[in-house]
């Protein structure tokens, strides 16, 4: 069968299309580069697994293989989003804490806006001391912390609950009490509107929340290399 037509499609897009199919299924992507010799060699591009799309990845779970292939090609590539995956996976799955941290901040460094945010956090979560109060804020904004909780909650798949926290993690949360209005600030008198909260009481609230609902988006990263 001729190609004509996506003969004439200029690279660029071939690859938006290619990268829209591998991450809406994986088998597709393979007849993909079977059917068309110009889908092939944007596939064995490195720059392609580079920034391919792994939020959004259906992982298939009759295809483990050739989801892992992906996703190990990708983290390979130096895709911010797979460093970003296993770093995740590493800290709250495995417990190697600073090898998971190392990856969540090199994301952060390449640009992906998500993991500065779970590094942010965790970096607060993590300066609390046995006073309850915390020593080390995040220096984005309100406005960014509101961008990233809408895409956790609406555009990233759901997060995985089947895993045991890491312990050093558990006896934080401990620590970072559900926010109790102090005496030295108003913002009791502005319970339904956080826009008015103090600094304190502002981070307080929203480090409860990461912490306790933290989302994973990682469920079945495990592979091997
Ligand atoms: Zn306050």
């Amino acid at each position: 069968m001729s190609n004509f037509y996506l003969e004439s499609v200029p690279p660029s897009i071939l690859h938006k299309i290619l990268s829209k199919v591998a991450t809406n299924h994986i088998r597709d992507f393979g007849s993909a580069r079977i059917a068309f010799s110009g889908f092939n060699q944007i596939g064995r591009d490195d720059y392609f697994y580079q920034s391919a799309n792994l939020f959004g990845f259906n992982d298939w779970i009759e295809e483990v293989n050739a989801v892992r292939t992906f996703r190990l090609r990708c983290y390979q590539a130096g895709n911010p989003e797979a460093i970003y995956l296993r770093g995740m996976h590493e800290f709250f799955q495995l417990h190697l804490l600073d090898e998971g941290i190392e990856k969540i901040r090199l994301a952060a460094e390449r640009g992906l806006e998500l993991a500065k945010f779970v590094d942010g956090m965790l970096n607060l979560a993590f300066s609390v001391d046995d006073g309850g109060l915390f020593h080390n804020y995040p220096n984005f904004s309100r406005e960014f912390v509101h961008r990233m909780n809408c895409m956790i909650r609406t555009v990233l798949p759901s997060g995985h609950w089947g895993y045991e926290k890491p312990q050093e993690f558990m006896s934080l949360l401990e620590r970072i009490k559900n926010l109790i209005f102090s005496n030295d600030c108003r913002c009791s008198s502005a319970i339904e509107e956080p826009v008015l909260w103090c600094d304190r009481c502002f981070w307080q609230c929203e480090v409860w929340d990461f912490c306790n609902e933290i989302h994973l988006t990682a469920a079945n990263w495990p592979i091997e290399d």
